[in-house]
């Protein structure tokens, strides 16, 4: 699901890693030969033989078992000599490897059955979370947090009460991001502000980001500012990155929309990054403070007949609880 871009780049921070590593190791070993030069007299018997040995195997193929066997034996000595040296002087034998700065796939990001290291898989999460705009607050709203005491629970006639309106969307929510991306689904969250709308949209996010599935997050005045950029400032290459994530990522919020300055232009910006997901069939989710009739004042009819057509829309309402958090 993770573009090639993405995984040839984290490849690359493995890479520096393993450079960065490899300076490590010939500084300290630069080090270790300087105060103790009989070390280094040991590591380059060892290289010369081993070359030696090689060459030799290959010369007499049928003598190749005794040559390689001499060479161990001979081998074994000085390395036990090197340990020896280095325990009387309380230097770990680990100073003559490679350091790894993850053991498990030394530094490959590939474990040995060409499975992905859990190393991989957090580099992959926390790329994912850097390219999110989430906010810290986040990790705070999320699905274990939710708590629907705060909601109110008395119902006017014939209406169900917030508590139980929202105790629905909940149960449908986890249900979204348990079952992404196999099945799905774009949401519209409607209705007046501090109604939770936004906690779901960040509980959301939170949970498939930690799944490692790319979230794009806007709130719309600042996808405006993307789109904005994006068209009148040819040649911005923060611009013109953030754009395509607007269509690549495998879920996109907005946030808040109908706060942006509408214009024809936004109106018809805004279409086309709904129109081009849904016929990617890559979801979005909208929320909004606006009322079904104020969004179809607001925006084109094309526009909210698409999100009508293929969206499954929440109403929220009820008291403000915000202040009760
Ligand atoms: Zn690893």
């Amino acid at each position: 699901m993770l573009s090639n871009e993405i995984i040839k780049k984290l490849l690359k921070e493995y890479e520096e890693t393993r450079q960065r590593n490899e300076r490590i190791h010939q500084n300290r070993l630069k080090q270790l030969y300087r105060d103790f030069p009989r070390l280094k007299n040991i590591q380059e018997t060892l290289d010369t033989m081993g070359i030696e040995v090689a060459k030799e195997a290959l010369k007499n193929p049928s003598e190749s078992q005794r040559i390689i066997e001499e060479f161990e034996a001979e081998s074994h000595e000085l390395m036990k000599e090197q340990a020896i040296l280095l325990t009387r002087n309380n230097i770990p034998l680990e100073v003559l490897e490679i350091p790894h700065t993850c053991p498990r796939c030394r530094d490959t990001g590939y474990l040995e059955d060409a499975g992905k290291c859990p190393c991989f898989n957090q580099k992959i999460v926390k790329y994912l979370y850097s390219q999110s705009n989430l906010q810290e607050k986040i990790l705070e709203e999320n699905f274990e947090n939710f708590n629907l005491d705060i909601f109110s629970p008395r119902a006017k006639e014939g209406e169900i009460s917030q508590k139980d309106n929202i105790q629905s969307i909940l149960s449908f929510t986890e249900n979204f991001v348990y079952q992404f991306p196999r099945v799905k689904k774009n949401l519209l969250f409607y209705g007046p502000p501090g109604q939770g709308k936004t906690y779901f949209c960040n509980a959301i996010a939170k949970y498939l980001l930690d799944k490692g599935i790319q979230v794009v997050y806007e709130t719309s005045f600042k996808l405006i500012d993307i789109l904005q950029r994006y068209r009148f400032e040819k040649g911005d290459p923060l611009a013109k990155g953030q754009y395509g994530l607007l269509f690549e990522a495998d879920l996109l919020i907005i946030d808040d929309l109908g706060t942006e300055f509408n214009n024809a232009f936004t109106n018809t910006e805004i279409f086309n990054i709904i129109n081009g997901r849904l016929l990617d069939n890559k979801p979005v989710i909208i929320s909004t403070n606006l009322t079904l009739t104020e969004l179809d004042q607001v925006y084109s009819s094309r526009l909210t007949s698409r999100i009508y057509g293929n969206f499954d829309m929440f109403k929220f309402y009820g008291p403000d609880v915000r202040w009760q958090k």
